[in-house]
């Protein structure tokens, strides 16, 4: 009996769907779930009827999250944004949060978790960041390397599921969390204080990590474990229905 996963879709700059989504799809299909792509400009009605079928919700990475949805005018150095994605993306992390459906965000999708509970974001770190220094989060290096540290609170489901307090991890953003949403906590910075993940403070599984463990799994296998406490917790609510 697999967990269905739900996973929303980014379209890239020649409006091709599901750049990059392989990867979460394999992960996902790894660790013992069934996915789902709901495509940009799914109407709200089959987006609820979807929500009621799905065990669980992936908030993939993507494009940046239109800063309106959290309040601000978009700055110089915010990139490309996709109205029809940022639609579905938040409907899903919304109803996820309202009805305590197993959620797990990936890059962009942590941000969105964020926005959805009521956060904000730096639109960029870069030309945002006061103060201190700032590692390089958009890595050079390929994809699977870990380029650098994150510490994780002890405390935390992150540091249950990965059973490390501080670990390496890719990076590959220029926004991320700036204010935690009502209801969100920090469970993960970088050296220079930038927040690598968040989870909800009393979801049974509520997670943003900031960077990308579909692309690590080879090479850094203990990342697996993202995806297969993720696939658990959907497999609970599953068998409790
Ligand atoms: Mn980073």
């Amino acid at each position: 009996m697999r967990p269905l996963v739900l996973m929303s879709c980014s379209i890239d700059s020649g409006g091709t769907m599901f750049q990059g989504g392989l990867s979460y799809v394999a992960a996902l299909e790894g660790a013992g779930g069934s996915v789902m792509v709901v495509p940009p400009r799914t109407g709200e009605e089959t987006l609820s009827t979807l929500c009621k079928m799905a065990d669980a919700i992936l908030l993939p990475g993507g494009n940046d999250v239109d800063p309106a949805h959290y309040g601000e005018e978009p700055c110089p150095a915010n990139g490309r944004v996709e109205p029809e994605v940022d639609a579905v993306d938040l409907y899903l992390a919304r109803y996820a949060l309202q009805h305590g459906k197993p959620v797990l965000g990936i890059c962009r999708g942590c941000q969105v978790l964020n926005v959805a509970a009521g956060g904000t974001l730096y639109q960029d770190l870069p030309s945002q960041w006061g103060g201190g220094f700032v590692l390089q989060h958009r890595q050079q290096a390929p994809r699977w390397h870990a380029s650098h540290h994150v510490e994780i609170d002890p405390d935390s489901l992150l540091a249950g599921i990965l059973g490390e307090t501080k670990l390496r991890v890719n990076s590959f953003h220029h926004q991320a969390v700036r204010s935690c949403g009502p209801g969100m906590r920090v469970v993960a910075q970088a050296s220079d204080g930038v927040v690598e993940a968040i989870e909800g403070v009393e979801a049974t599984f509520a997670l943003g990590v900031q960077w990308h463990p579909e692309g690590m799994l080879r090479h850094h296998p203990l990342q697996r474990r993202l995806f297969e406490a993720f696939i658990q917790a959907g497999l609970a609510g599953k068998t409790s229905e």
